[in-house]
């Protein structure tokens, strides 16, 4: 029977599975410090910025308003995983060297993306966390040496993953020797086509059950329309995420990676307005960072 097939009780047994990403591990649920900013505790903390860092003019620009308006760490690839090969894939090292001058400048903690094991210790030196984006959910060899990492590794979702697979790819971070693992949904495929993915909001309770690591929700890949974002990211700290992964450009219409998705700052700042007063409401409330200029 249906409800038998995904009773969270079978769930529960498999827990066994997961020896370290367990919620028996730390039932009260972790708290992850990323250079300062608690994720995983009361409060919401917002991890924004440019899809893909272009030019020092559109990160910095970008990243002050990040920090103006209250946002918590900066994200921004320099290693894209792109569908075509003639797409722009990234600035490379030149990029990393942005996000530090960023970083500098803001006192904003940054997240980026690393897709190959031969540049993770580069990485490494430039990043206070570490992204496995959707494609690399599951190659192994790349979970097993940010295992061996002293950063933080926010692992998101792969698109076509079961929370079982998901939870699992976690298990290899984990049990590589990195303790500093953090969730990320994004959206998965579905039949549905009006939308880029389909923003699976049900992982977010469903996770925070059957595991104690912070979960992040990403409501610009989960939708493909900037339009759409500041709803579902309300609807993303109603359902219990622990923080937000948004897409922010200077210039969203000359974008070079994700710009239909991208809020303006404009659109950023009303965003966050609403956060702070659903939060607020919620008894929560956004991340106030301390470290940021
Ligand atoms: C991203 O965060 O820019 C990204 C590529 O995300 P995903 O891996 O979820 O597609
Ligand atoms: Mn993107």
């Amino acid at each position: 029977m249906e409800n038998e097939s995904c009773n969270t009780d079978q769930f529960d047994l498999n827990t066994l599975a997961y020896h370290r990403a367990g919620r028996h591990n730390n039932p009260s649920g972790t708290i992850i410090d990323v250079s300062g900013v608690k994720i995983g505790g009361r409060e919401v903390v917002i991890m924004a910025g440019p899809c893909a860092v272009e030019s020092q003019e559109q990160l910095l620009t970008t990243a002050n308003a990040v920090q103006d308006l209250g946002g918590n760490i900066l994200r921004g690839g320099a290693f894209k995983p792109r569908s075509s090969p003639y797409s722009f894939q990234g600035l490379e090292e030149e990029g990393l060297k942005l996000l530090k001058k960023a970083r500098q400048q803001t006192g904003l903690p940054v997240i980026t993306e690393v897709m190959d094991t031969r540049v993770v210790e580069m990485v490494c030196d430039y990043a206070d966390v570490l992204q496995i984006g959707s494609r690399n959910m599951q190659n192994f060899p790349l979970l097993k040496e940010v295992g061996q990492c002293r950063k933080p590794v926010m692992l998101k979702r792969g698109m076509n993953a079961t929370l079982d697979e998901y939870l699992l790819a976690a298990e290899y971070i984990l049990a590589g020797g990195n303790p500093n693992v953090i969730l990320c949904e994004r959206g998965i495929r579905s039949f549905e086509t009006a939308y880029r993915n389909t923003m699976d909001l049900n992982a977010v309770p469903m996770l925070k059950k059957l595991s104690h690591l912070p979960v992040i929700v990403d409501p610009s890949h989960g939708t493909g329309h900037a339009w759409m974002v500041p709803d579902l990211a309300k609807a993303a700290v109603a359902v219990g995420a622990d923080g937000l992964l948004v897409e922010v450009h200077n210039n969203p219409d000359n974008a070079l990676c994700d710009g239909p998705q991208s809020l303006s700052i404009q659109q950023f700042e009303l965003m966050m307005e609403d956060l702070k007063i659903l939060s607020k409401a919620l008894g929560r409330g956004l991340y106030v960072s301390e470290n940021a200029i």
